[in-house]
């Protein structure tokens, strides 16, 4: 620990000389307000300290103390449920005890010290035993939806139990049992601290092997992330970005949400306090927050801090991927924490590389984005976990040659690329179907064919595969007009029509639209190919083209977004009604032909 004082106040950046027992990355309480720091720079005996609080009013003279302590933050039971500011104080108490306004320098713990849990040990810990990192040591019901495994801290390598865990109610202070590692006796309890910055260690990482399963249809049909995976959504103000994080966190099948609100306006997020409380698991119906963790840091607090948040977020995610979970980070927006880092790095006085940001720019959101992953998790060959992370990106004017965007897109496998003409044109979700891409598809190839036993694949390369020409179509079209179009490919077009509005087209806000199952997805689908394949075949018999454009089936393709679940019939019926409509056309037209 250093005492130093502060000789430069710049923003949310501190000077502060004589801190030379410091080290790079330790926690530093500034002034008597104690307001919480990190240091990011040292030279000689000056330390820079990136404040996650408000500067305002702080100068020079005052005591800094450095801490010895890399930013951590405390993970056990209790987290789910919360919401956060960036660094880890729980919104909801600060909100309580001092009012709307954070107080500076307020010390408020992450996870609550005195509610008792209850406790059940793993039976197979006798006392004796061989123990090491990401041993579970028990089990305690953090939520009706969430089983918190209790694990042994990451940087116990290996050690011996000399006091087995014992069934009972324990708070997260007390201990539940002690080990004996090479540098003594340790207790352990229900929670341990980490730092931020560090990854939580693996064994190794594995390929995704399955989707993250988001009932948005253009995602899962089109552009599938895989458990584990990581994904970008950059697109201009109003295009999207937002309500796809929200979709994503309400529906998609991870078993843990944890969701950054980052540097966003406070509106926004006061939506997602608001609503995600009442949101309901569809799987079980119990509340959504019980398998989430929110964590706040919106345009109106410290800017520092959004770095923080991100840090924390990931890092708590990782932890619940530790106990085997499929987890799913979702951040909004990415482009708001590298702001402020180019703002930090402009105090500093750093080289400026592109637009102003960061040098070290990239290499920060590729090892963001790199904690992402299918894993092994430790102490367990068996124990598999993932953790998908999804950014949303928001550069200046929707450019994607944005340095944020560029960075990003350098280290993640999905593109979902948000268009503003589509947005414009009040197509949602704006994923545009030919920029946008995945590159998962091989990966989950087998599981889509295994686990739907449809064409999946095939049904997508061919409604891609229409897509695009479509798009070469329309630019004929545009040149010498819709009548040089032979009916094959007209009704291409009428085709690629019914994909966008009645497919790749869904609306968040409708209670039947706003998710739909793989199976649906892909009888949807299917069914938009059966009438296309039955109009060409009609075309081949001289059906004229306006007959199949008018053909009252269309009207239930249209409709069939809405319809519920239950209805189970209504793809077969439809597959009859084409059949039907066709073949009296057909008849007809043979008939009148004769
Ligand atoms: P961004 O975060 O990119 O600025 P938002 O996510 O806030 O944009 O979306 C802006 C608006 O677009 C929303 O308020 C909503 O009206 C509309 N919108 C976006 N996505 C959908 C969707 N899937 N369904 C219906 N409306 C949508
Ligand atoms: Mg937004």
């Amino acid at each position: 620990m250093s005492v130093g004082k502060i000789v430069k106040v710049s923003g949310p950046l501190i000077v502060a000389e004589g801190m030379s027992g410091a080290k790079m990355f330790e926690v530093a309480r500034v002034s008597e307000k104690k307001l919480i720091g990190e240091i990011i720079e040292l030279h000689g005996d000056n330390a820079f300290i990136q404040v996650y609080e408000d500067t305002a009013g702080l100068g020079p003279g005052e005591e800094v103390t450095s801490t010895g302590q890399s930013l951590s933050i405390e993970l056990g039971p209790g987290l789910l449920q919360s919401i956060y500011d960036g660094i880890q104080r729980p919104l909801d108490i600060i909100y309580s005890s001092v009012g709307h306004y954070i107080t500076r320098g307020i010390d408020v713990p992450g996870l609550d010290h005195a509610k008792k849990w209850d406790f059940t040990p793993n039976k197979a810990l006798k006392e004796g035993v061989e123990v090491k990192a990401g041993d579970i040591l028990g089990e305690v019901p953090e939520t009706e939806l969430i089983v918190h495994r209790i694990m042994v801290p990451p940087d116990v390598v290996s050690a011996r139990l000399i006091k087995a865990p014992e069934k009972g109610s324990y708070t997260i202070e007390e201990t539940i049992a002690v080990i004996e590692t090479d540098k003594g006796k340790r207790e352990l309890k229900l929670s341990h601290r980490w730092p931020v910055r560090m990854p939580r260690p693996v064994v190794r990482k594995l390929l995704p092997e399955k989707p993250l399963v988001t009932g948005q249809r253009v995602i899962d049909m089109f552009f599938p992330i895989g458990q584990g995976g990581t994904a970008c959504v950059p697109g201009p103000f109003g295009a999207g970005k937002t309500v796809i994080q929200h979709q994503l966190a309400k529906w998609s099948d991870a078993e843990i949400i944890v969701y950054i609100g980052c540097g966003e306006r406070g509106n926004e997020m006061t939506d997602v306090l608001q609503e995600f409380p009442e949101l309901k698991d569809p799987a079980t119906g119990r509340p959504l927050m019980e398998r989430t963790v929110l964590i706040a840091n919106t345009s109106n607090m410290p800017v520092a801090a959004r770095e923080a948040s991100v840090y924390t977020g990931i890092t708590i995610a990782e932890y619940f991927r530790d106990m085997g979970y499929n987890v799913a980070v979702m951040a909004d927006s990415t482009s708001r924490w590298a702001e402020a880092m180019r703002e930090m790095s402009g105090r500093l006085e750093e080289m400026p590389g592109e637009e102003g940001y960061p040098a070290y720019l990239p290499s920060r959101i590729a090892s963001f984005y790199e904690r992402a992953g299918r894993t092994v998790c430790l102490a367990s060959e068996e124990r598999i976990g993932t953790l998908s992370v999804i950014g949303a990106v928001s550069p200046p004017g929707g450019d994607l040659s944005d340095p944020v965007v560029q960075a990003t897109l350098k280290v993640v496998k999905v593109f979902w690329s948000l268009e503003d003409q589509l947005a414009f044109e009040r197509h949602f979700p704006a994923i545009g179907w030919l920029s946008s891409y995945s590159l998962y598809h091989e990966n989950l190839a087998d599981y889509f064919r295994d686990e739907l036993e449809e064409k999946w694949e095939e049904m997508r390369k061919y409604s891609m595969l229409l897509l695009q020409k479509e798009s070469e179509l329309k630019e004929l079209v545009r040149l010498v007009g819709q009548d040089s179009l032979s009916p094959q490919d007209r009704m291409i077009m009428e085709t690629t029509k019914s994909i966008r509005e009645d497919f790749l087209h869904q609306s968040a806000f409708d209670q039947e639209d706003a998710y739909t199952k793989l199976s649906k997805q892909s009888r949807m689908l299917g069914v938009i190919l059966e009438l296309h394949e039955a109009c060409l075949r009609a075309i081949e018999k001289s059906v004229p083209l306006a007959s199949l454009v008018e053909l009252p089936v269309r009207g239930r393709i249209a409709r069939m977004r809405y319809a519920h679940e239950k209805e189970s019939g209504l793809f077969d019926e439809i597959a009859k009604d084409i059949e039907e409509q066709i073949s009296k056309l057909s008849t007809k037209e043979t008939a009148g032909g004769e």
